[in-house]
């Protein structure tokens, strides 16, 4: 580990995911909206309270379901949040990084996804970051035409994610903040 990023640890009690649960950052990649590679390399990081539960709550699916967490995106520096902002300014989809809901940039926020013990990635009711109302919570507990597996796939990633303190953003089905506050990162 380089100096910086320890430093970086101990100063913002956060904690380093590699190794530890699947990670498939989105954004260290050209697979997301921008069509963009954004981040440097694939360093992820969460608060150390918040890290810890999402291992839990990865080690309950293990045990319950024999299917594991995967993150698409944790914690985000606060340039890489402004420049996505500039790019789509509609706070239902990206938070305006001067504001206070600005969860990725706080550490206390996860993007993620479910994945099978081969690493497959269950069907879900959209692509991770679509910008449409189809990536909406109320959107999937309404709809009666919505195939049933990726129903039930999208209702037991919020289900266990509660379980473990987390809180789902109703406009992405992929996106959950930790129940307790922290400052963001600048
Ligand atoms: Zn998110």
């Amino acid at each position: 580990m380089n100096n910086n990023l320890k430093y970086f640890i101990e100063k913002y009690n956060m904690y380093l995911l590699n190794g530890k649960i699947d990670i498939d950052l989105k954004y260290a990649t050209k697979d997301n909206f921008l069509h963009k590679k954004i981040y440097n390399n694939t360093t992820c990081l969460l608060r150390r309270e918040v890290a810890i539960k999402l291992l839990e709550a990865n080690n309950y699916l293990k045990e319950n379901y024999n299917l594991k967490l995967c993150i698409l995106d944790a914690y985000r520096p606060i340039e890489v949040q402004r420049e996505m902002y500039k790019l789509v300014p509609n706070p239902n989809f990206v938070a305006d990084p001067n504001g206070e809901n600005c969860n990725h940039t706080k550490g206390n926020a996860v993007d993620i996804c479910l994945i099978d013990m081969n690493n497959n990635k269950l069907p879900m009711p959209t692509k991770f970051d679509y910008f449409g109302i189809e990536s909406s919570r109320t959107y999937y507990k309404n709809n009666k035409n919505l195939d049933q597996n990726i129903k039930s796939n999208v209702i037991l990633l919020e289900k266990v994610m509660n379980k473990f303190g987390f809180i789902g953003l109703e406009s992405e089905w992929w996106h959950f903040n930790y129940y307790k506050e922290y400052p963001i990162i600048k």
